[in-house]
């Protein structure tokens, strides 16, 4: 789905300039390799404080404990994402409480979140997936009229603008009162290993984030909050400060790539491909289709041919087993759970070629017949 090895090669020398450096140093942990990451990446956001941390499933727990939130209170997200997002809500006594999305961008359906609001709920996570954003300038004004904060996921989608109606941009991850964000080495922002990171403008929450990631002390070995352990090494901030430099000509390859997907696919009635949105960029973390017809049997004979695919996500959060507890049922969230029997993603990375498109659109025709 991702050729990382011709991504590595082309930006070889300097990514192992950047962790030798790093070995001499000797600071594995934090440090000013860590720093200065989490300043350029506060740069390129625009945004107060980035707080680095162990991975994107720890970041969203992070910024949920921020909140001070009490079990039972109810956290509105979607049931169409990875499980970290929902899981972390569980973990902490949360109720996650999930609202069907948009049939053409994926994202949480903003028009149907009000309806689910009750006195018990605190918190919207909007999950920005694939690589393009939730519609998150109507979002902010659901939660700011009911008094909620927002987390934003956007694991999937950094480096992605969101416009609002009077024409200014912001980057994702950066509207909402906290954002969080992964760097396992198959998202846009990759390292070599774990990692992840907060993004906040409110200072408070910034400190008591950082402190939460660090056990909860602010001074060595005063305990003021119960936190957890979770840190970005340096090796992976060596990495990811080269990447970064990067991250614009990465999205717009992947963008390119999307297009020419687009155009081989033109004509064919059975697909459609992804739509953008007006208000958001698309960043192609994901290339996914929706697909009329025998989608297994598609993802077969493409993988006969050699050619990866991958069904992000086959069954929707609220039918999962381990979410059973919370009441939901098949038929609660049609949009999502026809949308899980119809997605199919195609590998998209920053290596893909047109040759390579070409020939994957021709055995995916192929099977169509
Ligand atoms: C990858 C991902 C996460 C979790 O990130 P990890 O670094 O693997 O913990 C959370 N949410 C979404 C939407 C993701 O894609």
């Amino acid at each position: 789905m991702v050729d990382l090895q011709g991504q590595y090669q082309k930006i070889k020398e300097e990514i192992n300039a950047a962790m030798q450096q790093t070995l001499e140093s000797c600071y594995f942990i934090g440090g000013p390799q860590v720093s200065s990451f989490a300043r350029k990446l506060e740069e390129y956001l625009d945004i107060k404080h980035v707080i680095p941390c162990g991975n994107g499933t720890d970041a969203l727990q992070i910024a949920l404990m921020a909140l001070d939130l009490q079990p039972g209170d109810e956290v509105i997200t979607t049931p169409f994402t990875f499980a970290a997002t929902a899981e972390v809500i569980a973990l902490l006594r949360l109720t996650p409480i999930f609202v069907d999305i948009n049939p053409e961008t994926f994202n949480i359906d903003e028009t149907k979140i009000e309806a689910s609001i009750s006195t018990k709920t605190r918190c919207i996570i909007p999950v920005h997936l694939f690589g393009q954003t939730a519609n998150m300038e109507p979002l902010m004004e659901i939660a700011n009229k009911h008094k909620l904060f927002v987390i934003e996921d956007n694991a999937q989608a950094i480096g992605a603008n969101y416009t609002f109606t009077n024409g200014q941009s912001q980057k994702a991850g950066t509207i909402g009162h906290i954002g969080t964000t992964s760097f396992f080495p198959s998202k846009n922002l990759g390292a070599f290993g774990d990692g992840g990171a907060l993004f906040t403008n409110d200072t408070e929450l910034a400190e008591k984030m950082k402190m939460i990631a660090n056990h909860g002390m602010k001074t060595r070995y005063y305990h003021d909050k119960i936190g957890l352990n979770s840190r970005l090494d340096a090796i992976q901030a060596a990495v990811l400060e080269v990447k970064l430099r990067y991250l614009d000509q990465y999205n717009a390859l992947r963008k390119e790539a999307a297009d020419r997907y687009k155009q081989l696919f033109e004509g064919v009635s059975s697909v459609t491909v992804p739509f953008e949105a007006p208000y958001s960029n698309h960043v192609y973390h994901q290339y996914t289709l929706k697909v009329n017809g025998n989608r297994d049997e598609i993802k077969n004979k493409l993988f006969e041919q050699g050619i990866s695919s991958a069904i992000y996500y086959p069954v929707p959060l609220h039918l999962q087993k381990a979410y059973k507890p919370y009441g939901f049922k098949e038929g609660d969230f049609p949009v999502t759970e026809e949308l899980a029997r119809k997605v199919l993603s195609l590998p998209i990375h920053t290596e893909l070629n047109e040759t390579i498109q070409q020939f994957i659109v021709n055995v995916f025709k192929s099977t169509l017949s």
